[in-house]
Parts: structure tokens; C-alpha cells; sequence
């Protein structure tokens, strides 16, 4: 048959080439490491990348081969994530935040030839470079004056040096669409890292639905900063939505304080933002004690833990910035959810609203959910019923980098627990999985109470997450003594130091006759949370 469409495969270098070409004036802004102010435009972006693609060509790096990167938001980081996904190899975001030897480990899994990183984690590359074999070549992503006169990284290498060293005469090179464009670790499911594979359609279709008004709502007109780090499921997808609709970029860098952000979004007349509810519990305090208020700010956008409704309250009431909560995972590049509000409730007002925004959203084309029981049957869309939720479409995961499959029937299980109303809006009720989420980031549950059962004095322990009013949620360990012992808070909290990140120590100790035991001998978390729910709140 005649008259078909062009076959063009949605690569992330045409997102470049786009904002290259239609939107080349439009700025890009970033906080540096140092604390200055650097600016340019889409057009210095695409060039800068071409010579960066030019420049790990020349580090040996071929098609398909894993770069890392551990860093802040910032220009330069944008420019990698171009330069490495557009030449066909994967740009591997890592989260410094993990523990060293978590981050070994994942380098070594994910088998990671070049490492590109700012210059605050010289200290923690240094620490473990020796032990991270498959890099070739270490980056360090600054210029020639700020290189350190002496380090453990033997031929470190100076990003500007590499920009520099080559022309921006690269052409970006066409190849298939499902290819993997780059890869992010998560614990969210298990508490044991797993790679999560993206593909050039994957993220560009992601893309497209993000920056849709009911999603996102994206477009030129707005300036954006997302707060969301790039080593976080790609900022929520945020750097390549900008460069699809020419939106003006703002990148915090390190400093993420209520104080700074505040500046830089009055400094840079920024409208829409994106970010965990921790970062806003600080920001809010840093405006409410201050007695500031936004001039420019319009919107932001609340996930990767549920939005409390006094914060969705204390933003739009408050401060008349509107608020959009979403729900996303590694797994679904993130976006699963965005709770924008159909007509039939757009009119509502008060409380009415706020129930309804406090929920974590509906599905944009291109992501599917379900819930469903144990057995694996349907639930209803009631608002009520609860199950265990499911999703399937064009950006959620079907299989890890390695390991078994986790889909059932082609649906992914999310280890949330939800309900969906009649309009189609999920909420999560609680969690399946066996995971705490600290300030936007996991601990695992099951290292902790390993390490706890070590302890002579521990006959069984059981790490539960519960809320607190700083990090949605804080690791509680809960333990059965043995016999005749009586081990204490600080005893047993300094047996987890140097064995995992500070931030992963309990905040606190509670000791029990008994944890209870499902049928199958396994302990029953939810009666633990629902026990100890205010144990960290005493006030609410
Ligand atoms: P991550 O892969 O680190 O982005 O974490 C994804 C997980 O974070 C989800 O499976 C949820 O458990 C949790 N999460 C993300 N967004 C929300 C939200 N808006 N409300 C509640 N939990 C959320």
C-alpha cells in the first residue's frame, strides 16, 4: 500500500536537535559546584555536546557502552546526558547519596567504562576508585584551575579539557529506536539494587506524555527548575522535556537549603518546580519564617512520597502556587500518575479538593494500571477497595538489567498498595514491598535487620518506616530481646555505625514481647506501622 508516514526513530538526540534549531536563544542557567552563577543557551548546549560525544569517542567509548556520571543538577551534567544517550552509548546516572560499597557494587554490575563526576565527590571517588575495575577513565567535571593538584585518581581527567579538546562537527548518529539510551539503579523493590534499562522510545515517548497539560503542563512559555536530582529516574524527565518545548532551564547544583532555592527561583523569575515533600518542608519554613512570598512561582510538582494535604494546603493557600502531585517509580521513567482534575472536579473547593488532590493522580495514554488481590483477580474502581497495584506501557520496565522477570501476564508490579475511584484517580493506601523512603530516598529494611540480628542481645528485629515530619518517613527498629537481656537505644543504634550510610541508622529502638507472624511465619509489617505510626510524630 502506498501513502505510509516517514519512519523517523525517536532518538534523544532529536530532542537537541530540536530545542538546537527552534529554541536556541532560550537560556539555560545553572548554580555551579563553586557557588557562581553559570549561563548559556540551548545552542552552547548542543554544541558543547557534540564535542563531548567527540570526546568520549575518543575515550574508547563504543555503542552500547555505560557511562557514569555522579553529580548535581547542572549544565554539564545536561550535556552528558546528550552526548553519551545521543552516540548510542548508556548514560548510567549514579546517586552519591548510597553507601561506598553499594556504589561499587553498582558500577561493577552495570560494568561502567568512564566515570564523570563534580568535583564534591572527589573525595568519595577517591575513596573508591581501586575499587572499581571496569573504569577506564575518570572525569572530573570541572575546568583546568579547579583540577586538585594532587589526587588518588591516577590520570584524572578535566571535562573542560575534553570539551575543549575537540570540534562540535559531530553528527549525531541515526540507529534503532529500542535501543538502550541509559540506565538507573533502584532498591525500591527489594532493597537489592537493580538496573533499569531505558530506551531511546521509551524516553522520548515518556517525553512527549510528560509535558502533556494534564501531566506536566510544560511548554516555552514556563522557566523550570527541577529540584528532583538528574541521578533520580533523570529528574522526572524534566531535561528532556525542556529541550522538546524550549522551556528556559534552572539548575540548582548542590544547593538544595529552603534559602538558596528560594533566591535562585526569585533571581531567575522561575514559574514551575519539581520535588520531593521534604525539599518543600524546607523551603516552606525557610518563605514562612522569612515572611517572603513567590513572585513568579505558578506550580510544582510533589512526588516520589505522598504529598501531606497541610502541604498542598500551606502552597496553594498560602503562597497561591499550584500543586500537582504525582507518582512515579524508577521503574516507569517515572511517570505512572499525575493528579491533574478532570471537569466534573475542577469546580470543587475546601477540603472537597484538597481530598482529591491528595490522591496520587490518574494514568496520561501510554501508562495502564490495575489493582488487584492476592490471588491476582481484579479489585474495583470504588475508591475503597484496596489491592495491590499493577501498570504496563510504552515507558514502564518489563525486565531489570539482570534477573528474572518481574511482570505477571505483562503487568508490572509496583509493590504499591492502591486504591482507584470511579474517575479513575489512584491512591496509595500502603506498601507491599520492604522498603523505607527517606527524604525521596530508599533504605533497605532487610540490611538493617540483618545487621540488627547480629547483635548478641537480639532474638529478632524487624525495620519498619514511619512518618516523620521532616523525611516522610524514618527508619524504626523494633526488637524482641532474648532472654533476660535488655539491650539499649544507643547500644544498639552504635552497632549499626560504619556498616551502612549514617542516614540509615534507626532513629529509634522499640522494644517488644513479640512481632507479629503472618500464616506463612513472615512478620507482619503493616501491624507494626499501624502500631508505631505516631512514634516519630508525637504531636500530631
Ligand atoms: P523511586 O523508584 O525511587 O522513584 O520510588 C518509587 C516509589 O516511591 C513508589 O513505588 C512509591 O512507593 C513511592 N512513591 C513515589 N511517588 C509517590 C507518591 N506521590 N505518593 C506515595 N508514594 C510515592
Amino acid at each position: 500500500m502506498n501513502g505510509l508516514m516517514m519512519q523517523q526513530p525517536l532518538l534523544i538526540s532529536a530532542l537537541l536537535r530540536h530545542a538546537e534549531r527552534h529554541h536556541g536563544e532560550r537560556e539555560i542557567v545553572s548554580r555551579r559546584v563553586e557557588g557562581d552563577i553559570h549561563r548559556y543557551t540551548y545552542r552552547d548546549l548542543a554544541a558543547r555536546a557534540r564535542r563531548m560525544a567527540r570526546a568520549m569517542e575518543a575515550l574508547g567509548v563504543a555503542s552500547g557502552d555505560r557511562v557514569a556520571t555522579l553529580a548535581w543538577n547542572g549544565y554539564r551534567h545536561m550535556e552528558l546526558y546528550y552526548a553519551v544517550s545521543g552516540s548510542g552509548a548508556v548514560l548510567h546516572t549514579l546517586n552519591p547519596r548510597l553507601h561506598p560499597d553499594q556504589l561499587a557494587w553498582i558500577v561493577g554490575d552495570a560494568q561502567d567504562g568512564v566515570l564523570c563526576f563534580d568535583s564534591t565527590f572527589l573525595p568519595l571517588v577517591e575513596a573508591v576508585a581501586a575499587r572499581l575495575p571496569s573504569v577506564r577513565h575518570f572525569v572530573l567535571m570541572s575546568d583546568r584551575a579547579h583540577m586538585p593538584a594532587e589526587t588518588g585518581i591516577p590520570g584524572l581527567l578535566c571535562y573542560e579539557d575534553l570539551c575543549d579538546g575537540h570540534g562540535d562537527d559531530y553528527a549525531w548518529p541515526e540507529f534503532d529506536e529500542n535501543r538502550a539510551s541509559s540506565l538507573c539503579y533502584t532498591s525500591g523493590t527489594t532493597g537489592n539494587p537493580k538496573g533499569v534499562l531505558y530506551s531511546h522510545r521509551s524516553t522520548v515517548l515518556h517525553t512527549m506524555a510528560g509535558a502533556l497539560p494534564d501531566v506536566l503542563d510544560m511548554s516555552a512559555r514556563e522557566t523550570v527548575l527541577p529540584v528532583v536530582p538528574m541521578f533520580h529516574v533523570n529528574a522526572w524527565g524534566i531535561p528532556y522535556m525542556a529541550c522538546m518545548v524550549g522551556a528556559k532551564l534552572v539548575f540548582p547544583g548542590p544547593a538544595l537549603d529552603g534559602k538558596s532555592l528560594y533566591e535562585l527561583f526569585e533571581a531567575e523569575g522561575v514559574t514551575l518546580t519539581a520535588g520531593v515533600p521534604t525539599v518543600w518542608q524546607a523551603l516552606l519554613a525557610h518563605v514562612e519564617a522569612n515572611d517572603l512570598h513567590f513572585s513568579t512561582m505558578r506550580r510544582t510538582v510533589i512526588g516520589g512520597a505522598a504529598c501531606p494535604p497541610a502541604m498542598l494546603d500551606a502552597f496553594q493557600e498560602h503562597h497561591g502556587v499550584e500543586v500537582l502531585h504525582a507518582w512515579g517509580m524508577t521503574e516507569l521513567s517515572p511517570i505512572g500518575t499525575a493528579c491533574s482534575l478532570k471537569p466534573e472536579l475542577a469546580a470543587l473547593g475546601g477540603k472537597q479538593r484538597l481530598a482529591i488532590q491528595s490522591k496520587q493522580g490518574r494514568v496520561p495514554f501510554g501508562v495502564d494500571m490495575k489493582i488487584v488481590d492476592a490471588d491476582g483477580g481484579e479489585l474495583p474502581w470504588d475508591g475503597k477497595t484496596s489491592g495491590e497495584l499493577l501498570v504496563r506501557g510504552h515507558w514502564v520496565l518489563a525486565k531489570y538489567l539482570r534477573g528474572p522477570d518481574p511482570c505477571i501476564d505483562g503487568w508490572f508490579p509496583t509493590g504499591d498498595v492502591s486504591t482507584i475511584d470511579a474517575y479513575g484517580y489512584m491512591q496509595i493506601t500502603d506498601r507491599a514491598k520492604d522498603v523505607i523512603k527517606s527524604g525521596g530516598e530508599w533504605i533497605g529494611s532487610i540490611d538493617l535487620e540483618n545487621i540488627a540480628m547480629a547483635h548478641p542481645k537480639v532474638a529478632m528485629a524487624a525495620c519498619i518506616g514511619v512518618p516523620h515530619p521532616k523525611w516522610d518517613e524514618r527508619p524504626l527498629l523494633v526488637i524482641v530481646p532474648k532472654p533476660g537481656e535488655e539491650p539499649g537505644r544507643d547500644e544498639m543504634l552504635a552497632h549499626f555505625e560504619g556498616k551502612v550510610a549514617r542516614w540509615w541508622i534507626p532513629d529509634d529502638v522499640v522494644l517488644v514481647d513479640a512481632i507479629p507472624l503472618g500464616a506463612t511465619g513472615k512478620m507482619q509489617k503493616n501491624r507494626l506501622r499501624e502500631q508505631f505510626r505516631q512514634h516519630l510524630m508525637p504531636n500530631a
